[in-house]
């Protein structure tokens, strides 16, 4: 199908491009990696007459680790940090979850800023921000914000961000030392959006129990959910196969899952107990739990 007619802008500065995004409104969207905009486009769900393509902006290439936080300049594909070692040992949790991302070739386009502010319901990196408590630098004419991820998905497909502002940096805090993690889900096959997934830690405090546990559902809702009560429930218990059962059926109880022809809410909701209980635990064992 053809994409309807646009005008193709090409910014070598972010200044430019936010001034195109600022004089053009909601007749422009950004275009970075153009692996869910160009679809959406051909298929006539977004008709932006003009596109922003970021590409050429040097200043948002850059992969960073600033010791606390690992930054990901907006044009950072999720394949760089796939293959990045410095990624797979500081946040393992997104390590983990990049191959899920369709396959190599979208991987190799589609950029991790992209992800987040396309904020499909179903996509693991949104989920992956939610559960390292990560933030999005964002900028417009107007000024810069910096927002947590938590305040950033707003339901499917939309986010906090406003017409005239450009993601520009994704900063994703360094995993403790000590502190397990867990990225599992449920596909169809293979790089198919996911039917359902968990992101999971857990670190453990003085005498083996969990000091701080954190749980994010994903395709379960209009966003990626942090499971705090759950969470709460799970600071100072004793990290047993039987607190995981527990604590996997109370984050399963109270969802309200879409039911459509990949699966009913119940089945949804069974997955999502045993997804959560199966994160849980392989968080506690790389946290040190004995098996
Ligand atoms: C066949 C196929 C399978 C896929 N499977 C999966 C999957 O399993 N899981 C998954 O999560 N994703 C999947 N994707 C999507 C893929 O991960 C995309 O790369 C990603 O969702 C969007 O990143 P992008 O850089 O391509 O963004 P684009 O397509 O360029 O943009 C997507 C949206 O985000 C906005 N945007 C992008 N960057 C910025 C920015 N810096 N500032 C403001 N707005 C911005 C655009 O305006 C647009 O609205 C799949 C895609 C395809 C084609």
């Amino acid at each position: 199908m053809k994409l309807p007619p646009l005008h193709h802008n090409t910014p070598a500065t972010l200044e430019e491009a936010l001034d195109l995004l600022g004089e053009h409104g909601d007749e422009a969207k950004v275009i970075a990696g153009g692996q869910s905009l160009v679809p959406m486009m051909a298929m006539r769900l977004a008709r932006p007459a003009q596109l922003v393509d970021i590409n050429g902006i040097a200043s948002l290439a850059a992969m960073e680790d600033r010791g606390d936080v690992l930054a990901f300049g907006a044009i950072v594909r999720e394949r760089a940090a796939e293959k990045s070692s410095v990624v797979a040992e500081r946040a393992p949790v997104l390590a983990e979850a990049l191959p899920h991302i369709g396959h190599v070739s979208i991987r190799n386009r589609g950029t991790i800023g992209g992800s987040l502010a396309h904020a499909d319901a179903s996509a693991e990196l949104p989920a992956v921000a939610m559960v390292t408590d990560a933030h999005v630098v964002v900028r417009s004419r107007r000024g810069e914000r910096i927002v947590a991820a938590e305040d950033f998905f707003v339901g499917h497909f939309t986010t906090s961000l406003a017409d005239d502002e450009c993601l520009v940096e994704v900063r994703v805090p360094a995993t403790l030392p000590g502190a397990g993690w867990s990225f599992q889900e449920v596909a169809r096959r293979q790089g198919d959006f996911a039917l359902i997934g968990v992101a999971a830690m857990v670190a453990l405090g003085g005498g083996g129990s969990i000091d701080t546990a954190r749980i994010c559902v994903f395709g379960v809702a209009e966003r990626p959910l942090r499971i705090r009560t759950v969470e709460d429930a799970l600071a100072g218990a004793a990290p047993s196969p039987e607190a995981f059962e527990a604590a996997a059926a109370d984050a399963a109880r109270d969802l309200e899952p879409p039911s459509d022809v990949h699966g009913s809410a119940a089945y949804r909701r069974h997955l999502a107990a045993v997804t959560v209980r199966r994160a849980l635990t392989a968080a506690a064992a790389r946290a040190g739990v004995p098996g």
